[in-house]
């Protein structure tokens, strides 16, 4: 049978910082995974096991039909969770031919640990809703976040390369003082894993992020994914892992670093209102898909800023969106909200929120969302 071979890694010095790569083979030809830091944090570089590389290419393997062969050391913890539970699932999940992963050196001794906390930094509603609940407040210590993260492993573009690159280094100065405002270091990690695995972001985006964690182990003892789905939203969907990263996570974590899925039970609505009670986020907060600053008008854009009006708070939002793009197209958001609410769960949510805390809807609105309604039933 065919194999997918990943050799022990090995730390490289670039003139970025430093690079843990590692080199895999697959139908007679070589190429190499990598993920780059600052020079700073070499020493966090695990270099010691090949978790990372097997987390970042086992999709690669199911996309091929091939096991994946690892020359060097992997948690046997991860070997034991990604064989028995999360490569059947994700084989029946997604209609792949069942693939294992074969490994001589399981180790079981935890690596020296400097003991981080960790999580990205978008700077989203997911992200400052985790940022909420694991920086101030009553988390313990040992929970609460010591670092911010910014990789990039494909939400700056999928297919990654030069664009890719030069929006990732954008967004890192965007949400740089943001992580200076609240005094938490923050660790950028660059990777070549998009062009390796050439697969929608969307469909891929737990293992990527994963990935690049595991690479540093001898920092992270705990690292929180923020979810965007609630987990009452559940679903074993095939071209959506962030729909069951609750079992993805804890299939994810080794003996050193355990992953969680978090903010599992608010809902949108309930996360934007921790986030706009939040003095930071009127400053930093970024939803924005279309460029790097929130232009208003985009379809995140308004659902957000019409999320905060309803909650009261627009004013305190006012300075760091384009307001002007937020009007011209809100109400007819609002229509859309009275019109497609029954088939939306997003729409519902904030229609509730608009009858609960008695929101004033536009006539235009409500007259747009009998003609959009009956344009359904004609279509039908
Ligand atoms: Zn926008």
């Amino acid at each position: 049978m065919s194999m997918l071979t990943i050799h022990s890694p090995e730390i490289v010095e670039t003139d970025e910082g430093v690079k843990l790569q590692s080199t895999f083979e697959m139908d007679g030809s070589s190429d190499i995974l990598w993920y780059e830091v600052e020079n700073k944090y070499r020493d966090y570089l695990t270099v010691e096991r090949v978790d990372a590389f097997v987390v970042g290419l086992f999709l690669l393997a199911f996309k091929k039909g091939y096991d994946i062969q690892v020359l060097g050391s992997i948690s046997e913890r991860l070997y034991y969770t990604l064989n028995m539970h999360l490569l059947p699932l994700t084989a029946e999940v997604r209609g792949y031919t069942p693939i294992k992963i074969h490994c001589d050196n399981l180790v079981a001794d935890p690596l020296t640990n400097a003991g981080g906390v960790g999580t990205g930094l978008s700077c989203g509603v997911d992200t400052f809703t985790t940022i909420c609940s694991h920086l101030a407040g009553e988390c313990p210590n040992d929970y609460k976040i010591s670092h911010f993260t910014f990789y990039n492993v494909g939400s700056n573009g999928t297919l990654g390369g030069a664009n890719a690159r030069s929006l990732f280094k954008k967004r890192v100065n965007l949400v740089k003082p943001c992580a200076d405002e609240l005094g938490i270091d923050l660790i950028t990690v660059d990777s070549n894993i998009s062009e390796i695995l050439h697969m929608g972001f969307y469909e891929t985006h737990s293992y990527r992020n994963i990935s690049a964690t595991l690479a540093l182990q001898k920092l992270f003892h705990v690292y929180y994914y923020s979810s965007a789905y609630s987990l009452k939203y559940f679903e074993l969907k095939p071209g959506s892992p962030g729909h069951y990263d609750v079992f993805n996570m804890s299939m994810l974590s080794t003996e050193n670093l355990s992953f969680f899925s978090t903010n599992p039970y608010e809902t949108r609505v309930e996360k934007t209102r921790v986030v706009s009670q939040y003095k930071p986020a009127e400053k930093y907060l970024n939803v924005c898909i279309v460029d790097g600053v929130n232009c208003g008008g985009c379809e995140k854009c308004v659902r957000t800023l019409f999320t905060i009006e309803v909650l009261g708070k627009l004013k305190e939002f006012s300075s760091i969106f384009n307001l002007d793009n937020y009007y011209k197209r809100r109400d007819k958001y609002i229509a859309k909200i009275l019109a497609y609410r029954d088939s939306d769960d997003y729409m519902q949510e904030i229609y509730e929120e608009m009858v609960k805390l008695n929101f004033k809807t536009p006539v235009y609105s409500k007259l747009a969302a009998n003609y959009l309604k009956m344009r359904r039933i004609v279509w039908r």
